[in-house]
């Protein structure tokens, strides 16, 4: 039995926190929710022992749950810097208001998400901004479940603004000991493992908890996301190797210069995203707001996987060996073959034909 969860480390987490969550679901999720701060410790040694366990390594993680803890200790006494809270008594013993299974939490959160970014070749203070954002994405799953289940009570009903602002900061400061004192990259460690089980989840507990309002609102996001990537294929198929070509050539044919005239096309599709989240927020927030919001998000993405990962305009990431990176990246460097305005082919960015996956597969 220990062999087997040794050698699957990946699957045990995946299917701790599967379990986790039809715990909470179950009609017993009072008394299953005391095992929360038992399997935070079980997520933390898994964690660390992936790593190459040293001194250099227990004494980093240590010292960031302890930070950790000691900004929780001056958050439930002063209210600085999150604003007024306590923790309930589900999470297991406390010291000084914070129980000690916070630490802990802040420890595994840093320690796996630095570990997702420090195998990215860009600088400290990008892979911090990343890391940290990726945090407060997961703290932003993270306070409804936690309400919801009574592991802390905000004073004001609804998470004050400075509560995100404090964990990003917070999270970003304590990625960069991580970094500074933590210095070697491991091969393979649970980190990423870590934060999908833990994000998983969040997310589905927190979807659980949602009104029919709120996934209204999602599916538009969503809709309009994966519409954008029709319209994004619709236009450069049809516009910008078509009557709006004169835009588009210079990014088909080397330049000097950091801009392109193909930027403009940034420019084009921001008009209707603003349009949407300006009227859509002036009409209080009716649907016009959610399609906004989906068009940046598609434009957020695809200026990360069209502009940084496959143009390299920014050194961020260079590699991946994930297959569905490469395979879009592959795809839209056979776009590229081409440089005259007709007779290319692979004109979406985001979804590509299936054959395109298998023969990344056998590329290798
Ligand atoms: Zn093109
Ligand atoms: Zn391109």
């Amino acid at each position: 039995m220990k062999a087997i969860l040794i050698e699957n480390q990946d699957w045990t987490l995946f299917i701790l926190s599967l379990v986790g969550i039809l715990g909470f679901l179950s009609p017993w999720s009072q008394q299953f929710m005391l095992l929360t701060p038992l399997y935070l410790l079980t997520v933390a040694v898994m964690l660390l022992s992936s790593y190459k366990v040293n001194m250099r390594r227990m004494l980093t993680f240590m010292t960031i749950a302890s930070l950790g803890f000691a900004v929780e200790v001056l958050g439930v006494s002063t209210g600085f810097p999150f604003g007024t809270y306590w923790y309930g008594n589900v999470m297991g013993p406390k010291v000084w208001g914070v129980p000690l299974a916070i630490g802990a939490n802040w420890g595994v959160l840093v320690v796996a998400a630095a570990g997702i970014m420090k195998n990215w070749r860009a600088n400290n203070f990008i892979k911090g901004i990343l890391g940290a954002t990726i945090l407060l994405g997961f703290d932003l799953f993270m306070e409804p479940v936690a309400v919801k289940y009574g592991w802390w009570i905000w004073e004001n009903v609804s998470v004050p603004w400075t509560n995100y602002a404090a964990w990003w900061v917070i999270a970003f400061a304590l990625i960069q000991i991580e970094f500074k004192w933590h210095t070697k990259t491991d091969r393979k460690t649970l980190a990423s493992t870590v934060i999908f089980s833990l994000a998983m989840f969040f997310t589905v507990l927190t979807a659980f908890s949602w009104s029919t309002d709120t996934w209204r609102k999602i599916l538009i996001v969503a809709g309009t996301f994966f519409f954008m990537e029709f319209v994004a294929w619709f236009a450069h198929k049809y516009l910008m190797h078509g009557p709006l070509w004169f835009l588009h050539r210079d990014h088909h044919s080397k330049t000097d210069g950091f801009f392109e005239r193909n930027d403009a096309f940034f420019l084009i599709f921001a008009i209707p995203s603003w349009l949407g989240l300006q009227f859509g927020s002036m009409a209080g927030f009716n649907w016009w707001f959610y399609v906004g919001m989906g068009i940046l998000f598609y434009g957020i993405a695809y200026f990360l996987v069209h502009e940084v990962f496959i143009h390299q305009r920014f050194k961020w990431f260079r590699n991946s060996e994930n297959p569905y990176f490469k395979t879009i990246r592959r795809a839209h460097k056979i776009h590229h073959k081409n440089t005259a305005k007709h007779g290319g082919e692979s004109f979406g960015m985001l979804v590509v034909p299936w054959n395109y996956f298998t023969e990344t597969k056998k590329l290798g």
